[in-house]
Parts: C-alpha cells; sequence; structure tokens
C-alpha cells in the first residue's frame, strides 16, 4: 500500500511552499487509495512550539487535507536511540569531540588550501585514551554516520536518475553533543517503521536523500520512492522566502482564498498540466499526476492564486457553497437565489455577506454631485415594488426617455443609488433581491417608495 507523510517542524506557520509538499504527498497517497502520515517533527524542543503545531492541523483541515495517522518524533525518541545504538555495533556511528569552533577553524583552513570543507574523520583514530582525555576535560560527544564512498544513485520521482557522492560530504551528525537526535536518522527510523513508500520533498533535501539512503541500508531497510520538487519562486524569480509572511496559508485564508483552489493550484504550479478550476478535492485527485512535474525552478504568484480562487468560487455549485453562505446569515430561502445572482460576481465568498445586507436593508446610496438631479429624476419613476427581473429595463427604458441620458453616464449612476457600488452582479438579476435604497433624506432627496 502507497504510505506517504507530511512531516513539518513547527518552528513556524504553513506557507505556499511547504504546503506545496504537504499537497503533493497527500494527493500521491490519495490517488493510490493509500494512506497519508501527519508527522510532526519536533525533536528540536529549543525551536518547536505548539502554538505551530495547532496552526499546522488547522491550515490542513481548512484545506481537507485529512490525515490517517499523526506522530510525533518527541515521543519516539526511544525507537531512534534504539536505531543509534544498532549503527554503533555495525560500526556506522562514531562519537567525535571537536567543538564548533575547532571545525569552524578547520574548515577556514581548508578551504585556504583549495580542499573541500569535508569533516576529516580525525574522530575515527581517537584511541580510547583519547577519549578518555576528551571526556576528562568535560567534552561530550556528537555522533556522526560513517558514509561508505560510492556513489549513491536512485531514481528520482521527479528529478529522474539522480546520484550524490558522499566521498564530497561530511559525514552527518546524528546525535548531538546535548543528546539531541536529529532529524537526518530520525526521519529514516520513521519512514522505515511507518513503512513510508514514497518521499516527496522539496530540492534543498537532496543531498540528505543520499545519505538517508545509506541510513535505511545501514539499519537494514528499505528506502522509500524519492521525488524532489523544485523550490518556489517569486513571480519574477526571486527566492520567496522574503514574502512568505504574507503567503502563509493563514494570510491566504484570511484573504478569502478558497481552500480548493489553493489545493488545486499548488497540484498543478510546476507541472505540464494547466492548473484547472475544479470545485472538489476529488477532481484534484483525479487530475493528479506525480509524473507530471519538472525540476526547474517554479514560479509562484500570489495575483495568479488570487484569480484563480475567484474563478473557482465563481464556478461553485451551489451545493458547494450552501452551508458556508448559511455561515454568514444568509437565510436558506433565499441562499439559493443569492449564489445565482452574486456568485458569478465574487472574489471571495464573505463579500456574499455584504451583498446579502445591500439586499435586505438596502444600500447607502451613492450619488455623486453632478448626477443629483438626475437621480432624483429617476427614483422618481422608479418602479413600485414586487420588482422581477424585467424591472430594471422597464426603469433604464423610461430614465433614458426622460432624460436623454445613456451608456454608463445612465447606468453607473442607478446602479450607484441601488447598490452603493460602482461594480456588482447584474442589476437585472439582482433587482428582485434588492432592497429599496436607504434614502433618508440623503442627496437624491428621494423616499423609500419614489
Ligand atoms: N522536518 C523536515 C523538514 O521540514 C522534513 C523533511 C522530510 O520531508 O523528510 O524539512
Amino acid at each position: 500500500m502507497t504510505v506517504t507523510r507530511f512531516a513539518p517542524s513547527p518552528t513556524g506557520l504553513l506557507h505556499a511552499g511547504n504546503l506545496r509538499t504537504a499537497v503533493l504527498n497527500w494527493l500521491v497517497a490519495r490517488k493510490q487509495g493509500g494512506r497519508f502520515i501527519l508527522r510532526i517533527d519536533d525533536t528540536d524542543p529549543e525551536r518547536s512550539e505548539e502554538r505551530f503545531v495547532d496552526a499546522i492541523r488547522r491550515d490542513l483541515e481548512w484545506l481537507g487535507l485529512t490525515w490517517d495517522a499523526e506522530h510525533r518524533q518527541s515521543e519516539r525518541l526511544d525507537l531512534y536511540h534504539d536505531a543509534a545504538g544498532r549503527l554503533r555495533d555495525a560500526g556506522r556511528l562514531y562519537d567525535c569531540y571537536e567543538t564548533a569552533a575547532e571545525l569552524d577553524l578547520r574548515r577556514k583552513v581548508q578551504l585556504s588550501r583549495h580542499l573541500p570543507p569535508v569533516y576529516d574523520r580525525a574522530a575515527l583514530k581517537l584511541s580510547d585514551a583519547d577519549r578518555a582525555r576528551l571526556q576528562a576535560e568535560g567534552r561530550a560527544a556528537h555522533w556522526r554516520f560513517l558514509l561508505q564512498h560510492a556513489p549513491i544513485e536512485w531514481n528520482d520521482l521527479i528529478r529522474g536518475d539522480e546520484r550524490v557522492d558522499p566521498a564530497s560530504l561530511s559525514d552527518p551528525v546524528l546525535i548531538r553533543e546535548d543528546g539531541q537526535i536529529l532529524y537526518t536518522l530520525a526521519s529514516v527510523v520513521d519512514d522505515a517503521e511507518m513503512g513510508v513508500t514514497h518521499v516527496i520533498r522539496g530540492a534543498d533535501h537532496v543531498t540528505n536523500t543520499g545519505t538517508q539512503i545509506q541510513i535505511f541500508s545501514a539499519l537494514g531497510a528499505e528506502p522509500p520512492a524519492f521525488g524532489h520538487h523544485s523550490l518556489l519562486t517569486g513571480p519574477g524569480g526571486e527566492a520567496l522566502s522574503k514574502r512568505l509572511g504574507s503567503l502563509s496559508v493563514a494570510a491566504l485564508r484570511e484573504a478569502g482564498v478558497e481552500p480548493v483552489a489553493l489545493v488545486s493550484f499548488l497540484a498543478r504550479l510546476g507541472s505540464s498540466a494547466p492548473v484547472e478550476v475544479v470545485s472538489d478535492m476529488q477532481a484534484v485527485i483525479d487530475g493528479f499526476d506525480i509524473s507530471s512535474f519538472g525540476a526547474s525552478p517554479t514560479r509562484f504568484d500570489p495575483d495568479e492564486l488570487t484569480a484563480h480562487s475567484s474563478k473557482t468560487l465563481r464556478g461553485m455549485p451551489f451545493e458547494y457553497v450552501r452551508d458556508r453562505l448559511e455561515g454568514i446569515g444568509i437565510p436558506k430561502e433565499i441562499s439559493a437565489d443569492i449564489w445565482s445572482t452574486i456568485g458569478p460576481n465574487l472574489d471571495r465568498l464573505e463579500d456574499a455577506g455584504e451583498w446579502w445586507s445591500i439586499c435586505r436593508d438596502g444600500a447607502q446610496p451613492v450619488v455623486a454631485p453632478e448626477d443629483e438631479g438626475f437621480v432624483a429624476d429617476a427614483l422618481a419613476i422608479l418602479p413600485p415594488r414586487p420588482w422581477d427581473e424585467g424591472t430594471w429595463k422597464v426603469w433604464t427604458d423610461a430614465v433614458k426617455a426622460k432624460t436623454g441620458r445613456k451608456g454608463r453616464g445612465l447606468f453607473l449612476p442607478l446602479r450607484r443609488v441601488l447598490t452603493g457600488r460602482d461594480r456588482g452582479p447584474e442589476m437585472a438579476a439582482l433587482m428582485p433581491l434588492l432592497a429599496p435604497p436607504r434614502l433618508t433624506g440623503g442627496p437624491a432627496g428621494g423616499t423609500e417608495d419614489a
């Protein structure tokens, strides 16, 4: 069975970049009828925060990215220590006593001699007496994984044939001197133990994958299939990192982006298939194909997302928004009419609430000073209620005949006096739903029954 996972570190909010990883893993699992695991990578107690765990859950729930199991690395430390013991027994994990400052100095010397700044494995030569002396100095060991110096190759689900040469890498530290287990080991132990079959993550993890494949083998486990998606850039190709605050999932939700639009956008961005407007997640799953993704950097344009979200919203069948319309106070009896009239014009579903209050209470009319006389004349012949779909034409024809105005000069002031806005739904369809304007001795001087 296909098993994927999303493994965020709870050190910040989800944003468009790391959400993309979640979306792709979720889709790989759902497409295959498999399982999707949420794994909270919280082995770093200093940087992990509970509020971010809550925010991650809330974001995924809002998006409908359901998960079948949830694990926390901080509750699985015994497993990692056990695996470390096995690596140690196999001679693949060795203790090192250099301080960060010493390592830094060594790197600088290597660089000045034009050598690659790779750990020189000095600790492998330590005798028991050396160790005893270093420990007596008060030094605690950190532990490195002994890489085998043969190229590591895999067929990447996105990048194709991929190769990492461990000879150019430092042996990775798996346990810090304070005993903290690092992600590189914990992730392998979890992926093996949870039966993860596919790992989709950012291209910044390609080197990790090389070393982790060796850790899988050293632990006697089969590595999963790996796919590394390209990193997102801004619309001009610039690094996205500076703008991530405004691109947090929470900020996008606040801005009224439709959840299914965000998922369907990320499900296609960077693939050879175009972004498509769909109304439900099943359609996103059906249209998903990981092999259509490419390795080149992917541009993410927030304006394109906003436009895609508006299109998605406008295309939503009423059944998909019924509950949400009720949730913002639109009565059941009228919500279908409201939707068919104002839906095709909305950018954000929340704006339906404002249109509903205009319909219910009438708008605060807007009348430009130069239109005051014209609007008063028009309101004087506003047909009596009830209004129907033909009322707008009857009225505007009559106003045209009476005033000689036409086009924008005719329609815009009338739209403004009835809705208080320059733009909005088709007036013919809106009028039957609309309360008369709130004319309380305002500039147009009309009355409610005008
Ligand atoms: N916690 C890691 C990260 O956020 C997970 C990487 C992975 O998917 O293996 O980068």
